[in-house]
């Protein structure tokens, strides 16, 4: 299926980002940590799956030895609590950390993950997330390196999914309120 047919699909309403323009966020954003993190042993964290396709772009806009690294977590009905289901392969001590971020909503997952970095005494720990959506914020989270301020929509592409499914989309879309209901 080309994405010019999955634009038409009836779920989706419009492009929020185009790749194009996901492309200069990724550029402009690794070009910004590569200056600020130089000489500096620099992990990037990053959340699955939905921040998987973000952080293939923007590693490769960054001009540093860095290493990757991956989590997975599952949320419950209440968004209250998380659970790490999946956890870091290689420690993160005296390491300069960046969690890497599909979205932040409101904040409560992201709060919780950086709550267990803390934890293990990284020597940095920030937070670089390409959407911000702060409508439904619960708790203050400080994103250094933002792609785009956002409406309150619900995305979908670019990693991001419904149902596990438009993932692979090349840009991030919309989905039409009738759906979301
Ligand atoms: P938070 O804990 O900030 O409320 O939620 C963060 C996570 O919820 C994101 O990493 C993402 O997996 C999911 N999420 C939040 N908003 C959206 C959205 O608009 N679309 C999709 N597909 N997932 C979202």
């Amino acid at each position: 299926m080309t994405a010019y047919q999955l634009l038409h699909d009836p779920l989706l309403d419009s492009v929020l980002l185009a790749s194009d323009e996901i492309e200069d966020i990724c550029q402009d954003l690794g070009g910004r940590i590569t200056r600020d993190y130089t000489g500096h042993d620099l992990v990037l964290v990053t959340v699955l799956r939905g921040g998987l396709v973000f952080l293939a772009d923007l590693c490769r806009r960054i001009d540093l030895p860095v290493t990757l690294d991956f989590m997975a977590i599952s949320s419950y009905s209440s968004g209250a609590a998380v659970r790490i289901t999946k956890d870091l392969d290689d420690a993160i001590t005296r390491r300069d950390v960046l969690v890497v971020e599909d979205i932040v909503d409101t904040g409560l997952t992201l709060n919780y993950l950086l709550g267990v970095l803390k934890s293990r005494n990284p020597a940095s720990l920030g937070v670089c997330a390409l959407l911000d959506r702060d409508a439904r914020r619960l708790a203050d989270i400080p994103i250094a390196y933002r792609g785009l301020k956002m409406p309150d929509r619900f995305v979908v592409g670019y990693g991001l999914d419904l149902g596990g499914r438009y993932r692979n989309l090349p840009y991030i879309a919309t989905v039409r309120d009738e759906v979301m209901g």
